[in-house]
């Protein structure tokens, strides 16, 4: 790799942690470590009052002490207005704090690796349209190029695949390959429990392809989750001895947040420990056992034993048909976990990966095959001498190498050239129609859930009455037939039909929906031709000049 190569990365943008890797010239995939020398770093901000913000590790351990200035989980708040509490008094976007995390991902990682040429970021597969173009908006703010945006569970299976590839013995520098670990087609499915979102997926990886089968999972349901029952269950039982609510002050709250989440982590390994704090002047000393834990929670388990289940129902496929089942995001450390899939698939699911790194690793993947694709099919001439047509120079000669040499090997680049990822949509997305039998309006579906991308989708609506001269079609995600269950995610109006339309005049409603989530919607009055088209931008999204305004605030920040 030359001085000046810019390095493309992957990040993991998670709800507790996020981690950031890249793909060196041999293909081998490293994670970056941090300044503090962490591998992964802690999705959390200080913002003090003289404007000084820390991120990391630092802003994580100021939380119980200050709380109302550090912000933690805000991936979890991705496509509303704001992060849920104001810090210091004012107000943050998620999309502020989360580009705030990526700036110093980015920071530290160009101080080991040089500058960077733009990355691949992760979301949860279930993340619908808002959240996705927000995470496409925190790339902006940190002035981060983002090359596309890919399924946190895509991203496992792919490093999956390369890992297992590598382990066979094969060469690493051969990514095609990688995609074709096992001889035989193979089918996993990906199990994701990190701290504030819960995914599952199915993927099949055949030859060269790697297709997401289906998907599903909840938004909010994480690791965050287990740990609050310990601190209700702790903080019930100081009220029972003491008569003082620790969740009454933010302060005692966040420490025994702390240590709530300090004693769960314990329990993965050990079969008891004890939580204790003194507030107050008074102390609690609370034996706890990875039984009782897992009673607390049992009913959270069960909902990830349901979206399973589910899943497996929605791409039509038993437990004999699913060869692999990888364990991901800090939360499957948790052994009732692994135990729970081990009973109702007979399978042991495989934890080989470090369920923190695998993520960022599959992004960093996608990046150098992103980044292959797209180099110009001369930079792959082998001999380091770069070759002129003649019409450019008169005559066919050597010249040296330009000046931004290549990030991979020529092997490299030769290897991913054919390798392909399709994926699938994780919501419906429909309008709203008036059902004449049931005389209501409902969602009428034009592309259902776990479609592969890209795709296009077509359906012919009729105007509701005589002579209508406007027609105004409202754009839903969610997959419930009754609008109230899914979001409007944008509008697409046809104005001036002409007079004397008959009721039922067909308007044909095209959705085009792109890999890296962009949907574009088109309707079109058949008779006359007159149409409408919109790309759809979020309602609760920047415009342009607030992205521009924000990055310029965020480029001017120190971090400590
Ligand atoms: P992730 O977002 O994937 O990094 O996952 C972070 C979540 O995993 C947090 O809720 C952590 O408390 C949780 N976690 C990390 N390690 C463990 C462990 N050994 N046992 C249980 N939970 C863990």
């Amino acid at each position: 790799m030359g001085v000046d190569a810019e390095q493309v990365v992957g990040i993991d943008l998670g709800t507790t942690f996020s981690a950031i890797a890249y793909v060196d010239a041999q293909g081998q995939v490293r994670t970056i470590s941090n300044r503090e020398g962490e591998l992964t770093t802690p999705s959390a901000v200080l913002i003090e009052p003289d404007r000084t913000v820390r991120v990391g590790r630092e802003a994580l351990l100021a939380k119980p002490e200050r709380p109302d200035r550090v912000a933690t989980h805000f991936k979890r708040d991705m496509g509303e207005k704001f992060y849920r509490e104001p810090l210091g008094g004012k107000e943050f976007s998620p999309e502020a704090l989360s580009a705030l995390v990526l700036k110093k991902l980015a920071r530290d990682a160009k101080h080991k690796i040089g500058p960077l040429g733009g990355a691949v970021v992760t979301v949860p597969a279930y993340f619908g349209d808002a959240r996705r173009k927000a995470t496409q908006d925190a790339g902006r703010i940190a002035s981060l190029e983002v090359l596309d945006i890919i399924n946190e569970p895509t991203a496992a299976a792919l490093a999956n695949a390369f890992r297992q590839y590598v382990r066979l013995g094969g060469d690493s520098a051969s990514f095609e390959l990688a995609a074709i670990a096992t001889t035989a087609p193979s089918t996993t499915l990906v199990f994701d429990l990190g701290g504030g979102t819960f995914d599952c997926t199915i993927i099949r990886i055949e030859g060269e392809r790697l297709d997401v089968l289906a998907t599903g999972g909840e938004v909010r349901l994480g690791g965050v989750d287990w740990d609050v029952r310990l601190v209700e269950h702790y903080c019930e039982e100081f009220v029972r001895r003491h008569g003082v609510d620790l969740r009454d002050s933010p302060e005692s709250l966040a420490q025994i947040q702390a240590l709530c989440e300090m004693a769960k982590i314990t329990l993965s390994t050990r079969s008891q420990t004890v939580i204790v704090s003194e507030r107050y002047g008074k102390q609690l000393h609370l034996p706890i056992n990875r039984r009782q834990f897992e009673e607390l929670t049992s009913d959270l388990l069960t909902r990830t034993q349901i979206s399973v289940e589910t899943l497996l129902e929605d791409a039509l496929l038993s437990w004999d048909r699913i060869d692999d089942i990888l364990l991901v995001g800090g939360s499957s450390r948790m052994p009732v976990v692994a135990e729970m899939l081990g009973r109702i698939s007979g399978k042991k699911p495989n934890m080989d990966q470090a369920p923190d790194e695998i993520v960022a690793h599959g992004a960093a993947i996608h990046a150098a095959i992103l980044h292959m694709h797209t180099r110009p099919a001369t930079a792959t001439a082998g001999d380091g001498s770069w070759t002129l047509s003649t019409e450019e120079i008169g005559e066919t000669q050597s010249v040296e190498p330009p000046p931004a040499p290549d990030l991979f090997a020529p092997e490299v680049v030769e290897a991913t050239r054919n390798v392909k990822m399709t994926d699938v949509n994780s919501h419906g997305l429909g309008v709203v129609v008036r059902d004449p039998r049931e005389n209501r309006v409902v969602n009428s579906l034009v592309i259902p859930k776990n479609t592969p991308l890209p795709t296009e989708r077509v359906k012919v609506f009729g105007t509701e009455a005589a002579n209508q001269r406007m027609v105004r079609l409202r754009i839903l995600e969610g997959d419930t037939r009754d609008p109230r269950g899914c979001a409007q995610i944008g509008e697409c109006i046809i104005r001036h039909l002409p007079k004397g339309l008959p009721k039922g005049a067909p308007v044909e409603v095209t959705f085009r929906y792109d890999t890296s989530g962009r949907i574009h919607v088109r309707a079109v009055e058949l008779q006359h031709a007159t149409s409408a088209e919109v790309d759809l931008k979020r309602d609760t999204g920047f415009e342009q000049v607030d992205l521009d305004r924000l990055k310029d605030a965020v480029s001017e920040i120190e971090l400590e």
